[in-house]
């Protein structure tokens, strides 16, 4: 069975051939099917990559999708063994009515359990939790012509290392094991205060993220001079009691990409303006459900189709808490000045907690991402100012968001990659990969 596939952010917009297969003992002969008639190939979690690391250099992916059974499953423990291709929402209508969730969680649900070990994910825990990666306890791997193998801290513990955060490049994960966290309820009692520029960000931070599980921050990515920096702070727990219900509120979508972008500078200011105003500028309590907590945007479905037909690149780094406070204010500066920019800016500490994962994006300090409309100058211009700032101040850009990266960047950022490269499969091969090796 033959489908087309893309990137979420539909740039580059390079529409992916690909099979998929029904059953984890098809693997190893459906790869090396792939392989024959195309070089290479790349597994296909759900396209919730923005940039090309999920796109094949051959242009020809093995979708993991079809592989969604889930295998064994502990309750009393909180122990989930599935398949690669179930996604996070699959594992949560399970988990949820048990009073387990996921120990850490993207700002998307619709990820698959291989892709969330591919890119090493992280969420709005990471000061508390760490990474996905810390979290699973084992996985099988299948190579091009070799027996598939089992991967864990103390099996094979070179290939668990790098294929956590290892970008689909050493093999497909067909199956994996996860631990869970216990919860009372499917409720957050989630806190909110609005801030009125960075300096109040980093104060916040401090006092705030050592009290509570979740934090996170919106900017306003358009505000300048003294409000520079500018948000929405927003800390949660699991609640300790009420109901354990999944959430299946219907869904909005976007049919096609318009055009043009619809997020310019004059809706990006009004949009940015009132989301600010409308945040209380005290610290105000309330109790929400877990799905507008953690996935506001999921609610919308093809909600990258807003950026038209030449789609949109995002912008994550990560920088080290020494230098956090002036190179952000630097890159908002710069992106304020650009007019560019998305509504939902964010801003996160991340904490000191290491990942089993080689090439692992976080690392202890700020992370600032936001999504930019395609345009014909943004590299040059915009993301070259901001390249130069996340450098000089020691931070790096996340690959899973990744399409411009220069490749001398990405080796001085990623100093392991050349270990990823000795255990690569050869058979996988990404077009971010080609891209930041060559
Ligand atoms: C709205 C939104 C919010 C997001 N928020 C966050 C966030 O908060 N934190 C964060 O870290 N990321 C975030 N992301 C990025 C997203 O979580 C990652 O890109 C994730 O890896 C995508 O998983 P996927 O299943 O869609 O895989 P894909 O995007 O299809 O592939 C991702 C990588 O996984 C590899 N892969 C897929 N399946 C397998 C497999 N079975 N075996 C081996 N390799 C495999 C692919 O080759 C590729 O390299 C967000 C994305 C969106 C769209």
């Amino acid at each position: 069975m033959s489908a087309s596939y893309h990137s979420w952010g539909r740039y580059p917009y390079v529409w992916l051939t690909g099979d998929a297969c029904q059953w984890q003992s098809d693997l190893p002969s459906a790869l090396r099917r792939i392989v024959d008639t195309h070089g290479t190939t790349l597994p296909f979690g759900n396209g919730r990559s923005y940039g090309d690391s999920c796109m094949a250099a051959s242009g020809h992916v093995l979708s993991m999708r079809t592989l969604d059974r889930f295998i064994e499953v502990d309750w009393a423990e909180g122990i989930i063994r599935a398949e690669a291709g179930v996604t996070l929402a699959e594992i949560l209508s399970l988990a949820i009515p048990r009073g387990w969730f996921l120990a850490v969680t993207p700002g998307t649900k619709f990820v698959t359990l291989g892709g969330a070990i591919a890119n090493d994910v992280h969420g709005k825990n990471h000061h508390v939790r760490g990474t996905f990666g810390n979290h699973v306890r084992c996985f099988g791997l299948v190579r091009n012509s070799q027996e598939p193998v089992v991967c864990s801290p103390s099996q094979n513990a070179d290939l668990f290392a790098a294929t956590i955060g290892g970008l689909g490049l050493t093999g497909i994960v067909n199956w994996a094991e996860i631990q869970l966290i216990p919860i009372q309820s499917s409720q957050i009692d989630c806190s909110v205060v609005r801030f009125d520029n960075l300096g109040e960000f980093f104060s916040l931070a401090s006092e705030l993220d050592p009290q509570h599980e979740y934090s996170v921050a919106w900017i306003d990515c358009l505000a300048k001079g003294d409000q520079t920096g500018r948000g929405v702070f927003i800390v949660g727990d699991h609640a300790e009691y009420g109901s354990l219900e999944v959430e299946t509120r219907s869904r909005l979508m976007v049919p096609v990409a318009p055009p043009v972008s619809l997020i310019n500078r004059l809706s990006l200011k009004a949009f940015n303006e009132t989301y600010w105003r409308v945040h209380p500028a005290a610290l105000t309590r309330k109790r929400v459900n877990y799905e507008p907590f953690f996935y506001p945007l999921d609610r919308i479905l093809h909600w990258n189709r807003i950026y038209g037909r030449k789609g949109f690149q995002q912008y994550q780094c990560v920088i080290p808490d020494v230098e956090a406070e002036s190179a952000t204010r630097e890159l908002l500066k710069n992106i304020a000045d650009s007019g560019q920019g998305s509504f939902l800016a964010v801003l996160k500490r991340c904490g000191d907690i290491s990942s089993p994962g080689l090439l692992s994006f976080p690392r202890p300090g700020t992370s600032l991402a936001l999504d930019f409309p395609q345009n014909s100058r943004l590299e040059k211009d915009l993301f070259s100012r901001l390249d130069c700032i996340v450098r000089e101040a020691g931070g790096r850009l996340y690959p899973a968001k990744d399409a411009h990266m220069p490749g001398s960047d990405f080796r001085r950022f990623y100093p392991a990659w050349e270990k990823l490269e000795a255990l690569r499969d050869q058979s996988l091969n990404s077009r971010f990969w080609r891209r930041v090796t060559a």
